[in-house]
């Protein structure tokens, strides 16, 4: 993997430093003189007046799942040139872990478990990670106590002092749950299996808060992701596999594009490149209306902010996740270390706050808003560019999803079936792509780098 650090400034030369996200891959300490001064772009052989640059296969915009799988499968599979963008400073994408200040593995950006029923998508995933066997257990705050979520038999009797068995607690939902002609909204999923008050107790605030709406103007996909159980099974998921990877995310995204048909720019918006960089075929993974410059008006996206903490004792919570559905401004508080098994004497922690505004992290699956969407889908099939993952096609997609979605482009643009794309591989071309190297510029100091970083408008 080539990593370079762009500052899209827009000229791309002078400024391609070590890329300094802590991921264990190699950085190129080239000039980055990528600027095609003339302009010529999208399918044109491209040489732009200096010496030697070919033009990429793909430019890729977003190296989360969606853009990363492509640019690996791509670059392995078919021997492909790939350039990889991201405005963010690091790969990885909403999945991105890192060492705090302290030394604790963090999800930058909440908390991921991987979890899927698939054996494609584990097996090849597996090629870039080990794992670490993890079954995620989260605990809501509800009436001063912990109870577990998926609301189980063990909910039922802590929350109500009682000591219920399968069948009684069957019973109990039965005896609550309201009757629906028709499963439409995520109030009519919870209500019709449990009743009301439990409702109450652990989704219509938690829903609220996250999603900035009631329960009954949200598709029923949304609290249909959390079931309800009348035994003692406590886990959050119940899919096949489940784990974290050994060393990270991180370390998994940096050995799936550790190829030297991957180049990577960092800092950098595509569309500060989209005219300098010489391509054949675009792929994007970022916002679909932020694509088509919000022509049919912005598609709503929740956002997200997250305050991280690092506590002076070895645990905080006895599990991963606690959910505070009713009190506090915060969804949720995850502790790390229960995800990453790592030991440590202090502890890191992050609270969720869900805000209108903001970077988007979740799609809100909700008619009004797939009508929009499905307006930017007719553009994008129109526009000879490859959308894919959670924002490029506005679905609230779990990582394993992107992953098989990612697959599936690649079996098309490679006209195999998919099981047939996951076995391709070529030896990588050495020539097709070259970057005039002049003399090294010395290290940035950290400082510097922030400060590059920063600069970034
Ligand atoms: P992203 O990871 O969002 O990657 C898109 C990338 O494109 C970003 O890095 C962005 O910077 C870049 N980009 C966008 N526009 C541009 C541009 N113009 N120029 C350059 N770069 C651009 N899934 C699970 O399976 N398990 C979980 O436990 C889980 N927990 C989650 C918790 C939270 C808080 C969130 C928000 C999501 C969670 N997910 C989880 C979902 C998971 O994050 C996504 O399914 C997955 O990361 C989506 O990958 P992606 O490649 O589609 O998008
Ligand atoms: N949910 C809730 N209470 C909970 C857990 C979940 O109301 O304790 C609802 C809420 O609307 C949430 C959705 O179920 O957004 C899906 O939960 P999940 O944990 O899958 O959300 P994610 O991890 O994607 O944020």
């Amino acid at each position: 993997m080539k990593l370079r650090n762009g500052n899209g400034n827009g000229n791309g030369n002078g400024h391609v430093a070590r890329n300094g996200n802590g991921n264990g891959g190699k950085g190129v300490n080239g000039n980055g003189n990528a600027n095609g001064n003339d302009g010529d772009h999208k399918g044109n052989a491209h040489r732009n007046g200096s010496k030697n640059i070919e033009v990429f296969d793909y430019l890729i915009v977003g190296a989360g799942y969606a853009g990363s799988v492509l640019a690996e499968r791509l670059a392995r599979g078919s021997g492909k040139q790939v350039l990889l963008v991201d405005r963010r400073p690091h790969i990885a994408g909403n999945a991105y872990d890192h060492y705090d200040n302290a030394g604790v593995l963090v999800h930058k950006y909440g908390p991921h478990i991987f979890h899927t029923n698939s054996k494609e998508v584990f097996d090849y995933l597996s090629r870039f990670t080990e794992w670490r066997q993890y079954q995620h257990k989260v605990l809501a705050s509800v009436d001063g106590q912990l109870v577990p979520i998926p609301i189980n038999l063990d909910t039922i009797n802590k929350l109500y002092g009682v000591n219920l068995n399968s069948f009684q607690v069957e019973e109990f939902f039965a005896s609550r749950a309201e009757k629906r002609e028709e499963i439409r909204t995520s109030e009519d999923v919870v209500v019709s299996k449990v009743g009301r008050e439990l409702y109450e107790k652990f989704f219509r605030g938690y829903t609220r808060k996250q999603w900035g709406l009631d329960p009954s103007e949200l598709d029923a996909q949304v609290t249909a992701r959390v079931p309800t159980r009348i035994n003692r099974d406590d886990r959050y998921f119940t899919d096949t596999y489940q784990a974290m990877p050994r060393h990270g995310f991180t370390r998994m995204f940096g050995n799936m594009l550790d190829h030297p048909n991957i180049r990577i720019m960092l800092n950098t918006d595509y569309r500060q490149v989209r005219d300098m960089i010489p391509y054949k075929e675009l792929i994007y993974t970022g916002p679909v209306d932020e694509f088509f410059d919000f022509q049919f008006g912005k598609l709503p996206y929740r956002c997200l902010e997250f305050k991280h903490e690092t506590l002076n004792l070895p645990q905080h919570q006895p599990v991963a996740v606690v959910n505070y559905p009713n009190d506090n401004a915060f969804t949720r508080v995850t502790e790390f270390k229960h995800l990453t098994g790592q030991e440590h004497p202090k502890t890191s922690i992050v609270y969720e706050y869900s805000c209108a505004e903001g970077d988007p992290y979740y799609p809100i699956p909700r008619k009004e808003n797939a009508e929009v969407y499905r307006k930017y889908q007719q553009l994008a099939e129109d526009a000879g560019v490859h959308f894919v993952g959670r924002l490029a096609t506005y679905k609230y997609y779990n990582m394993d999803q992107v992953v098989a979605q990612a697959l599936t482009m690649y079996a098309k643009l490679s006209n195999v079936s998919r099981a047939d794309g996951l076995q391709m591989r070529t030896e990588p071309a050495v020539t097709a792509v070259t970057f005039p190297v002049l003399k090294p510029k010395r290290a940035k100091t950290l400082a510097q780098r922030r400060r590059a970083v920063l600069e970034v408008p």
